[in-house]
């Protein structure tokens, strides 16, 4: 009893992560069941994300550019926090205690899918030095191989400039996301980041 509009928003939403067809097939339903002030909330928010651009600065996602931490007058310059994911940004904002500023790789160095160096904004990185020096560059990268590969990488690019780097404590899971460490254990692998240089 499907139509051309339900099979096309099924066939939408099983292209989202962890959505099968059957979760879509749900999702779908309950949409077409919804208040018509709720879809048009949904089908606002969606459209809105062409506004989003990433920021000349941290390659974070935003809607001005520079964005709001970057443009952040408050925000000290001493750290910045090398992250795979903008998404991992609102995780280490949501422990409260860090006040510095970051840089989103979108990536992480991946030969098998073909992702090196040339993706993860290294130059801009790099350029960014030249005006700003921070006193500590933390690398943010989840516990992964990739991880582990694309922070020593970083390490080796980045120890010419005789900033001191270091890298979250272990405590995080092993192959696990930032984004899915609780707060406590992100918090703590923070606090005891180590030294790499
Ligand atoms: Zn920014």
């Amino acid at each position: 009893m499907k139509t051309a509009a339900l099979d096309d928003l099924i066939a939408h939403l099983s292209r989202l992560p962890s959505i099968g067809e059957r979760t879509a097939t749900r999702l779908a339903f309950y949409l077409l069941r919804a208040k018509p002030q709720f879809r048009e909330g949904l089908s606002r928010a969606i459209e809105r994300l062409q506004d989003i651009v990433l920021c000349s600065q941290c390659r974070t996602v935003t809607e001005q550019n520079p964005c709001a931490i970057c443009s952040s007058h408050v925000r000290q310059q001493k750290h910045l926090c090398i992250v795979e994911k903008a998404s991992d940004i609102y995780s280490v904002e949501r422990l409260g205690s860090y006040r510095g500023k970051y840089f989103v790789l979108h990536g992480l160095l991946n030969p098998m899918e073909g992702i090196g160096a040339e993706d993860l904004g290294l130059q801009r990185l790099m350029e960014r030095f030249q005006n700003d020096r921070p006193e500590e560059i933390i690398l943010a990268l989840n516990p992964t191989v990739e991880g582990d590969v694309t922070s020593s990488y970083l390490l080796r690019l980045l120890s010419p400039l005789q900033i001191p780097i270091s890298r979250l404590a272990a405590g995080l899971p092993i192959g696990s996301e930032l984004e899915f460490a609780d707060q406590i254990t992100l918090g703590k692998a923070f606090e005891g980041r180590t030294r790499l240089r």
